[in-house]
């Protein structure tokens, strides 16, 4: 099997511009520092006992964010834990799942683990699924909502007739939901087979702690809870954890800027010849007049500049740009308009 390849993290960090994981550029909330320290104490005292296998504390924070018991939460050591699971749960060797191409290719790695058997779909120019199946019979469908890395969403109505053909279970992969204009937590309780993943990574400005959490029917949690590593989550990750989705305020001050500035970059670049799909994530998908990606990738890159490209033949023509600060997007803008 092939290995996932994630994007590149430069080791002289500091001195680079770094757009091409879609990282958040702003700190965490200050909160989570406090309680990352508060937890650690003055000598670690708390480090040598297991953190609470269950992060009933997590769910009952993140019951309090999105709506839903706790029995409908599971919380997971970022969300590639919980998609890990979701196939180990649901996908027996020789079974299929699939997702939309280009989505996340990381589904087919994990798949590939499992030995199930991958089908992908294209998109259609109206940003609706080709050739989607009446009735779709693979185990697990992935939709990436906003679609990563090309970032519009799909529409609630268009996701609800999907999670009607689909005869296993749909997960909406909603990690840059937070960034959008809607999202489809709705679906979860009105439709049996629908399961949604959230990360902390990117909106909450947390990937280096590894948070993330599934939404689903608590049958469908039991089930994930079973196969979890019982500690899937450090005590430093919990407290950290609850102290993020305790300050709501910080985090919806924070993707609001982040929105701005991603409307604002939009707008420039088009104005530059740029065709730039509009987006409900924190990144844009961009496309330079003369379609060579590569050419201002590497361009960027000389300028210490990291953005994402990627060698697949249907983006290979773009890049992938996150959102950082407005300081960071105004030398972006600056460098690919001197680039050309
Ligand atoms: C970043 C990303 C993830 C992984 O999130 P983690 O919580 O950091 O594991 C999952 N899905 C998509 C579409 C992503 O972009």
């Amino acid at each position: 099997m092939d290995a996932y390849v994630p994007g590149f993290q430069p080791p002289d960090i500091t001195s680079w511009i770094k757009l091409n994981t879609n990282e958040n550029s702003y700190p965490p909330s200050p909160k989570v520092v406090e309680a990352i320290l508060a937890e650690l104490g003055t000598d670690g005292a708390r480090l040598h006992t297991y953190p609470s296998a269950s992060s009933q504390e997590l769910r009952e924070a993140a019951s309090r964010v999105y709506g839903f018991d706790p029995s409908w939460i599971i919380m997971a050591n970022g969300s590639d834990e919980v998609l890990n699971n979701l196939i180990r749960a649901f996908v027996s060797e020789g079974e299929e799942i699939g997702y939309v191409h280009p989505s996340y290719s990381y589904y087919s790695t994990l798949a590939a683990i499992q030995g199930a058997r991958v089908r992908t779909f294209a998109l259609k120019e109206d940003f609706r699924i080709a050739d989607f199946p009446e009735r779709y019979s693979g185990k697990l469908f992935f939709l990436t909502t906003p679609n990563a890395p090309l970032g519009p969403a799909f529409p609630i109505e268009y996701i609800k007739e999907l999670a009607q053909r689909c005869s296993g279970v749909l997960v909406l992969d909603e990690t840059y939901a937070d960034f959008a204009e809607g999202n489809a937590l709705e679906l979860v309780r009105s439709c049996e087979n629908v399961v949604i993943t959230r990360s902390l990574s990117k909106s909450y400005a947390l990937a280096g702690m590894r948070l993330g959490l599934a939404i689903a029917r608590p049958e469908v949690i039991a089930a994930l809870d079973k196969i979890r590593d019982h500690y899937n989550l450090d005590r430093l990750a919990q407290a950290a954890c609850v102290a993020a989705l305790n300050d709501q305020p910080y985090l919806k001050n924070m993707c609001r800027t982040i929105c701005t500035t991603r409307e604002w970059f939009t707008s420039q670049l088009r104005l530059i010849g740029y065709d730039v799909m509009p987006s409900q994530g924190n990144y844009v998908f961009a496309t330079p007049p003369d379609r060579n990606g590569r050419r201002v990738y590497e361009a960027l890159f000389e300028q210490k500049i990291l953005v994402r490209h990627f060698s697949d033949p249907i983006l290979v023509h773009g890049l992938r740009i996150s959102i950082g600060t407005p300081e960071e997007m105004k030398a972006t803008l600056t460098a690919i308009t001197e680039i050309g």
